[in-house]
């Protein structure tokens, strides 16, 4: 954001155009009229953000109105919502505080404006620790006014659709946190037209080349589905015709994301989703009791029709979902052999389906007043997110309720929350609150109750910590911590005090080099580790100033021998770019205060070792990414970073919960090979393994690693790992496999 005072006429124009749009928005809708409120909201949130200007360059007043568009028009909310929305920003971005917005506008309006300072600052800024606590937090406050929670949800939204002017690290950040925290809490909500926005939006961003390819894909098969619509609904449209009903009958095209979704998870290529669309029959009743049974109607004409698959009638008619969802849904076997799923609505299920419960009581009108109405809807909505059905399958998915399962928040004396992982200490705590308190802890007090160091801490306990100015850390401490952050933090201290013998250690360490004529590297220190059993570097110099350890004659003549070869021509060579962080500076840092093109010079070329001989990243053995993936690096609790492909589910947490820790990390160029996985199925018979080896390892002169093969009757399923370059060359393989005859699918495996 930049000062700059002025605003030309023509942007002024533009405010006033685009506020004008929310005002008739809300005056078209079936809301009281409090026009004047709104305005009054308006004049103030202008005032406040006058001179500064978004990322973009326009007037920043732009976004709260837009914000407070999308809560009154898209999701349905009343005066005190849009008011709120307008002033979202103020008390974070501006002097004015929400005792100023109290005075001006009443206290309910202060209240949802707090609440949402609440959880832009504290929680959602940029020092935040985890987006997983933040979650957490995100449904207490909602507790208090779920209107926060909405107008939050508009908040995102916005930024959503500007995302394109947001610094790269920041958009990788918020597309992660919008893919895993807001898309399935909008699904929750039941605001269906904005999860899948938010989902595509956040997907394009991640994953542009296959959002571009997906797209042109569905745009090149619209003639032939819309042959295939048209033979499946014009019998079903002369049958409704028939019954009378006034309806509207349309193909809709499942969203770019959810395609993506599906082709990854069943490993099928586009032309293989089959359920590419729904058709969609939304058809006009005025009467509520005879709306059911006239979707029975609709559903007996389809079937006099067509087949029905027995197990896809979905009667959320009778049952409606948790959010409020109503339709009846049933899949029919078109004419050209392919399974269609219908979804049969009236006009006012439709309505409840896009916008969830906000449009519930737009059909009430003149019943009571607005704000009891619109009370027992967010009511409704806090009862939902209360009681998680366990079972519920359109719950958030059981990987993310894992994550909290994983988890323990305990009090402070002072009422103070901590989230820590399960099993964690009194110990940990005193870590977690500054490292100090951790390494001058003596013992703790759980619910009063006084406990060890190494006590286990329950959820809801309340744990005050008792420390010790004559404590020191004791290198025991280490077997009973379980968070990063505190045996980090441990073994810094215990460091600290080892320093001296370390130096005296390092000294010797140089001054035997020296007389032996090795240079230092870190390959020489890795073959000390094997010799002496430590750990590190800084343990081998601890362990030579303690003079645990000496190195002899013999010592010297090792390494010598092992530097004839070059440790560096390993395999597993990679050539990077990667924005340099300092290790020695907070990981908590934001990323974005990191210069993205600084480079280590001369130490372009890092030779990866999966141990802690010193190289600074690694590659994440969860999704083992190979040159050509997408990649992101993350810098773990120890400073290295690990480097992640975009699509891992495990890059994905970690995107939402440690979103300030991401580097952009790109393939520099390749050296070496890299192991990938391959999943080769087909129909047996005699010499097809012989010609898919032959296409591998003679055709692709490609080596393999390991072979796994599973014949079943006439199926058989193969698995190989096999060293590559880069993903061009797996994808190659797997093209030229599918070629062989009887070979059905031929996939790289992540
Ligand atoms: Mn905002």
């Amino acid at each position: 954001m930049s000062k700059d005072n002025f605003t030309t006429a023509e942007e002024d124009k533009m405010i006033e155009e685009a506020f004008a749009d929310v005002l008739n928005g809300y005056i078209n809708s079936n809301h009281r009229k409090k026009v004047e409120i709104i305005d009054r909201a308006f004049k103030f949130a202008k005032e406040a953000h006058k001179g500064v200007r978004r990322r973009s360059g326009e007037p920043y007043i732009i976004h709260p109105i837009a914000v407070a568009r999308i809560a009154s028009q898209e999701i349905g909310l009343g005066s005190t919502s849009i008011c709120a929305a307008l002033l979202h920003d103020v008390v974070e971005d501006t002097d004015y505080t929400v005792e100023d917005i109290e005075q001006h506008l009443g206290k309910k309006i202060a209240q949802i404006v707090e609440g949402l300072t609440k959880i832009s600052g504290g929680i959602f800024g940029p020092r935040a620790s985890s987006q997983a606590e933040n979650f957490r937090k995100l449904l207490l406050t909602m507790s208090e006014d779920i209107r926060v929670v909405l107008i939050k949800m508009a908040d995102r939204l916005h930024n959503m659709r500007t995302l394109g002017s947001m610094a790269p690290n920041k958009q990788y950040k918020i597309a992660g946190e919008t893919l895993y925290i807001y898309a399935p809490l909008a699904h929750r909500l039941g605001l269906y037209a904005i999860k899948t926005e938010l989902e595509d939006l956040a997907f394009k961003y991640e994953h542009l080349e296959a959002y571009n390819k997906i797209s042109s894909q569905i745009a090149a098969s619209e003639q032939s589905r819309e042959q295939a619509f048209e033979h499946f609904s014009a019998p079903i449209r002369a049958k409704l015709d028939e019954m009378g009903l006034k309806y509207t009958m349309k193909a809709r095209v499942k969203s770019v994301y959810s395609i993506w979704n599906k082709m990854e998870t069943k490993h099928i290529p586009f032309e293989e989703v089959y359920d590419l669309y729904a058709v969609r029959i939304i058809f006009e009743c005025d009467d509520p009791t005879v709306e059911k049974s006239i979707c029975w109607q609709i559903y007996g004409a389809i079937n006099d029709l067509y087949k029905f698959h027995p197990d896809r009638t979905r009667n959320w008619i009778g049952n409606p979902k948790a959010n409020g969802y109503q339709a009846l849904h049933l899949t029919a076997m078109g004419p050209d052999g392919n399974w269609v799923e219908v979804q049969i609505r009236s006009q006012q299920m439709d309505e409840i389906a896009e916008k969830g419960f906000a449009a519930h009581w737009k059909y009430k009108i003149g019943e009571g007043d607005e704000e009891s109405e619109l009370n027992v809807w967010l009511r409704t909505i806090k009862d939902i997110l209360d009681n998680p059905e366990p079972n519920a399958i359109d719950f958030l998915d059981t990987l993310k309720l894992n994550l909290f399962a994983s988890e323990i928040v305990v009090f402070t004396p002072k009422g103070e929350l901590v989230t820590l992982p399960n099993n964690a200490t009194v110990l940990d705590l005193a870590f977690a609150l500054h490292s100090q308190i951790g390494c001058q802890c003596i013992a703790g007090k759980v619910n009063h109750r006084l406990v060890p160091l190494s006590e286990r801490l329950k959820s809801g306990d309340q744990v005050e910590v008792l420390t010790s100015k004559s404590q020191t850390p004791k290198p025991e401490w280490a077997e009973f911590l379980v968070t990063a952050r505190a045996k980090t933090h441990l073994r810094k201290a215990l460091s600290r005090l080892q320093q001296p013998d370390i130096n005296k250690g390092k000294k010797l360490f140089e001054e035997f080099l020296a007389a032996n004529e090795i240079t230092d590297s870190n390959q020489i220190i890795t073959k000390l580790q094997g010799q002496f059993k430590v750990n590190n570097r800084e343990e081998l110099y601890l362990q030579l100033g303690r003079e645990e350890i000496v190195l002899d004659d013999a010592v010297a003549k090792m390494l010598k021998r092992q530097s004839g070869k070059d440790p560096n021509s390993s395999m597993l060579r990679k050539i990077f770019r990667i924005p340099f962080k300092d290790r020695n500076k907070d990981a908590n840092e934001p990323a974005e205060e990191v210069d993205p093109i600084k480079l280590i010079n001369t130490k372009e070329v890092y030779s990866l070792h999966y141990d802690e001989s010193g190289s600074n990243f690694k590659f994440a053995d969860c999704c083992t990414p190979i040159p050509g993936d997408n990649v992101l690096g993350f810098i773990d609790d120890d400073g290295q970073v690990v480097v992640h492909s975009i699509d891992c589910p495990r890059a994905l947490a970690l995107k939402a919960s440690f979103g300030s820790r991401l580097l952009s990390t790109r393939w520099e160029m390749t050296a070496g090979q890299f192991l990938a996985r391959v999943l080769i199925e087909g129909i047996d018979r005699f010499g097809i393994l012989q010609e898919i080896i032959r296409t591998i390892s003679t055709n692709m002169s490609l080596n393999i690693r390991r072979l796994n093969i599973n014949a079943n009757d006439e199926v058989f399923k193969c698995e190989l790992n096999v060293l590559v370059d880069d993903s061009k060359v797996v994808n190659d393989l797997c093209s030229q496999i599918k070629r062989i005859n009887g070979v059905q699918r031929a996939v790289r495996l992540r």
